[in-house]
């Protein structure tokens, strides 16, 4: 185990039960290199995890508390949570494409809408690959997959004219980016910006799946080809090229710019109960 692991970790989840060579942990240290540069110790951090391989392969890693919120409801409990614990802990969560694009996205869409503070990291494997492989919500139009042998024909919420990050925008997320899981430096520092964000965050990041995915879009399971292969359908925005599935980058960033959905409601009840105080004096 490495420094990290050590300090942040559970010495019996590691090594992670991935399949050899998935992109996975590289969005998983990204996410523990961001906090420990900014100093949180593990009893700062809430940590939840959803369902499928990204949700299964991060459960109870953190040392200090877990929960889990399978098939799509990790982020309602985490806005129940939210008004439970301290405003100064954080909440993080490490939840699929499925989950949050599909099964929960009407729960992560109320998230987003209250500000609720929570960083969620979508560690994307573009389909539901924990259950053999099949397309999901943002498999690329024209991959091959379990479900879809002839090609993936309908379009997809990366495509730009139909952005999931657009919806949550719209929604009212206050930061939000795209990387690809060997963006390195980049998506740490952007998990950083997200963390320290008083408001809802997402940061879409984009992994290789060496067993499934690599097996049925590019014919092997050869983990230099995924690994390659996702890198190079991604371009930093203004830099994009003409086969460029992923923007990368920061895509909107209005953190601390409005109230955030705890605070808020405890300072709506304060002001009620003064009311009725002042109501009742009289
Ligand atoms: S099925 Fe794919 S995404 Fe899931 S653990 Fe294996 S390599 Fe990773």
């Amino acid at each position: 185990m490495d420094r990290l692991s050590k300090k942040y970790l559970r010495a019996r989840k590691i090594p992670s039960t991935a399949c050899s060579g998935c992109g996975l942990g590289q969005c998983h240290k990204a996410l523990v290199l961001a906090l420990d540069e900014l100093e949180y110790e593990v009893n700062d951090v809430v940590w939840g995890t959803s369902i499928g391989c990204a949700g299964r392969q991060t459960f109870a890693t953190w040392q200090g508390d877990n929960f889990a919120g399978t098939h799509g409801r990790v982020y309602a409990i985490a806005r129940g949570l939210r008004l439970a614990i301290p405003p100064k802990m954080k909440i993080i969560l490490t939840v699929g494409d499925g989950d949050a694009f599909g099964i929960g996205f009407n729960h992560l869409l109320h998230a987003a809408r209250s500000n609720a503070q929570m960083t969620v990291l979508v560690c994307d494997n573009l389909g539901y690959q924990s259950t053999g492989g099949q397309f999901g919500w943002t498999t690329p139009q024209g991959i091959v997959t379990d479900s879809s042998p002839y090609g993936m024909s309908e379009p997809n919420w990366v495509q730009p004219e139909m952005d999931v990050l657009a919806m949550l925008k719209a929604a009212g997320a206050t930061f939000l980016a795209r990387h690809v899981s060997m963006d390195g430096v980049a998506l740490v520092k952007s998990l950083k910006k997200a963390v320290q964000n008083n408001g809802f965050s997402l940061v879409h990041t984009v992994f290789p799946c060496t067993t499934n995915f690599a097996k049925n879009a590019l014919g092997s399971r050869n983990a230099v080809n995924i690994f390659r292969w996702v890198k190079d359908h991604a371009a930093p925005m203004g830099e994009e090229k003409h086969n460029t599935l992923w923007r990368t980058g920061i895509y909107h960033d209005a953190s601390n710019s409005r109230p955030e959905f705890s605070a808020a409601l405890r300072d709506s009840v304060a002001e009620i109960q003064r009311r009725y105080q002042h109501e009742g004096s009289h």
